[in-house]
C-alpha cells in the first residue's frame, strides 16, 4: 500500500532503539524524511546510517527530549515537521510507597509536560499547512494499570486526556493526533523489567519472560517492526478520519471487550 507520505518530514523523539526506531524505521520505508532523537550520540548515528540506506534524508539530534533545551534542540532542527512521533524512557517500576514529589515531576516532565509541548511547538504549523499526524507512544497502562507502574500509571492518564481534548480540536484542520499502547515488546526495556522480576523473584531472565509471555494471549512479545508498521499507518493518508483513539497494540494482554 502506498502510504501516500514520501517527501514529508517527521520528528522521532528518543528513535535510536526500540520501539522509537520501529516508527522511523517504518516511516523511512514510506519514503519519510526524519530528524531523529536520542540522548546516546553512538547508537544514534549507527540508527542514522541504517535508515538513510532508505534513500531519505535523516537529521540526528543528540540530547534528552525530556528538558526544554532538548526540545528547543529538536523543534530548530526539524523547522516545520509534518509527523511527529512523541517518546521518550519510560519511569522506574517500584511501589506506590517509593515515590516523592520529585519522582512524579521527573515522571510528568518526560512522558505527559514534553510530548505538550512539543505538539504544542508543532501543531500551529500543521494546522496553518493543513496537515499533520501526531503519534504519542504511551502504554498499556493507560487501559488496565500496572501496579509496578505507578509513575507510568499517572503521567501516561494525564497525556491522554490532554490528547483526549485536543485531538477533537485540531482534527477539523487536518491535523491527527493518535495515541499507540504498547503491551510488552522485545526491546531494552522489556529486558531491563524482566532483570528485575529475575533479580527479585529469583527466577533466570528466560523464566521471567516465559511468565510474561503466559499472560499474553497471543504468546509472545511484540515487534519494534509491527509496531512501526502501524505508525506509519496512522500518519498516512488513509487514517485521516482517526481521531483521539488509544491503539493497544499488546498481543490481546488487557483483558476488555472494549
Ligand atoms: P528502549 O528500547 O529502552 O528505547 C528507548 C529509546 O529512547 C532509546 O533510543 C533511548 O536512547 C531513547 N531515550 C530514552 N530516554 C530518552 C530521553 N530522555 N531523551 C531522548 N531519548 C531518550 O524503550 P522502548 O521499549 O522502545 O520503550 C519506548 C517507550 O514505550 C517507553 O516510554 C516505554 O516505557 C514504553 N513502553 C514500552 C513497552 C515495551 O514492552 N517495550 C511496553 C509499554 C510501554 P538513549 O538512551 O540513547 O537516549
Amino acid at each position: 500500500m502506498d502510504l501516500g507520505i514520501k517527501g514529508k518530514t517527521a520528528i522521532v523523539c528518543a528513535g535510536s532503539k526500540g520501539l522509537g526506531l520501529g516508527c522511523a524505521t517504518a516511516l523511512a520505508e514510506a519514503g519519510v524524511d526524519l530528524v531523529l532523537n536520542a540522548r546516546n550520540v553512538g547508537p544514534l548515528e549507527q540508527a542514522a546510517k541504517e535508515l538513510r540506506k532508505f534513500g531519505v534524508k535523516v537529521q540526528t539530534v543528540a540530547c534528552d527530549i525530556t528538558t526544554p533545551e532538548g526540545q528547543a534542540q529538536v523543534l530548530e532542527a526539524a523547522g516545520s515537521p509534518d509527523i511527529l512521533v512523541n517518546n521518550a524512557g519510560g519511569p522506574p517500576p517500584g511501589m506506590w510507597s517509593d515515590w516523592e514529589r520529585a519522582d512524579f515531576i521527573k515522571a510528568l516532565d518526560a512522558n505527559m509536560l514534553t510530548p505538550i509541548m512539543m505538539m504544542k511547538a508543532c501543531l500551529p504549523g500543521m494546522i496553518d499547512r493543513g496537515w499533520g499526524r501526531v503519534i504519542n507512544i504511551t502504554s498499556q497502562s493507560v487501559k488496565a494499570p500496572i501496579a509496578a507502574l505507578g509513575l507510568s500509571n499517572s503521567a501516561r492518564a494525564g497525556l491522554t486526556g490532554y490528547v483526549a481534548g485536543t485531538a477533537r480540536q485540531v482534527a477539523g484542520r487536518g491535523v491527527t493526533i493518535n495515541n499507540m499502547l504498547p503491551g510488552a515488546h522485545a526491546t531494552d526495556r522489556i529486558a531491563a523489567l524482566d532483570a528485575s522480576i529475575s533479580q527479585n523473584q529469583g527466577k533466570t531472565i528466560a523464566q521471567a519472560e516465559a511468565m510474561r509471555c503466559a499472560t499474553i494471549p497471543a504468546g509472545r512479545y511484540g515487534t519494534s517492526a509491527e509496531f512501526g508498521a502501524m505508525c506509519a499507518f496512522l500518519c498516512s493518508q488513509h487514517a485521516g478520519y482517526i481521531v483521539g483513539q488509544n491503539i493497544l497494540l499488546d498481543g490481546g494482554g488487557v483483558n476488555a471487550t472494549l
